[in-house]
């Protein structure tokens, strides 16, 4: 029988498939990036990312306002258990999720490696300090994504290793 090394993490242990409810949520590094409007070019399938918050996000503490109903109150909202290639294309490639799914390991900014819950937002990872607003019923989301397209590229821990 293998026994796991003690100093190893349960994400370099257990598959994404056989990970409890409490391991596969601890995963979440809290970046708030797929609560980002998005636009998908229709013939290309390129997806644009926007400074423009899904309505349900609080923008200062990164964390949505209703997270048990959030698929009932908003139909968009990735389910990201169980991945699949689909989902994974609508996921940044920072996302923790995204990562293991690709063979990668975590990032050293990750809550889990670093001990720090704060450990993203310190790092400059998540939405907190650039997002401009949340969507609000007022907002044609089409007009608004449109004028505040981002490039994720561009970002912090889009591009390391
Ligand atoms: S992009 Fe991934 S890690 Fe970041 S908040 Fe969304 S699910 Fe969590
Ligand atoms: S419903 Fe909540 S988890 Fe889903 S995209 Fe909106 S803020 Fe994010």
């Amino acid at each position: 029988m293998n026994t796991p090394a003690p100093d190893k993490g349960f994400w370099e242990t257990t598959s994404l498939e056989d990970m409890s409810d409490e391991q596969w949520e601890s995963l979440c590094d809290g970046c708030a990036l797929c609560c980002l409007e998005k636009l998908q070019n229709e013939d290309t399938g390129d997806i644009a990312y926007t400074r423009v918050a899904c309505h349900m996000l609080d923008c200062d503490s990164c964390q949505c306002s209703d997270y048990q109903n959030r698929q009932i109150k908003v139909p968009g909202c990735i389910n990201v258990r169980p991945l699949n290639a689909e989902k994974l294309a609508w996921l940044p490639w920072s996302c923790a999720y995204r990562r293991l799914a690709e063979g990668r390991a975590l990032a050293n900014w990750h809550p889990l490696v670093s001990g720090d819950r704060q450990s993203t937002h310190s790092q400059g990872i998540s939405v907190k300090r650039w997002v401009i607003a949340a969507q609000t019923d007022n907002t044609d989301p089409e007009i608004l994504a449109q004028h505040h397209i981002i490039h994720l590229s561009d970002l912090p821990g889009q591009t390391d290793a």
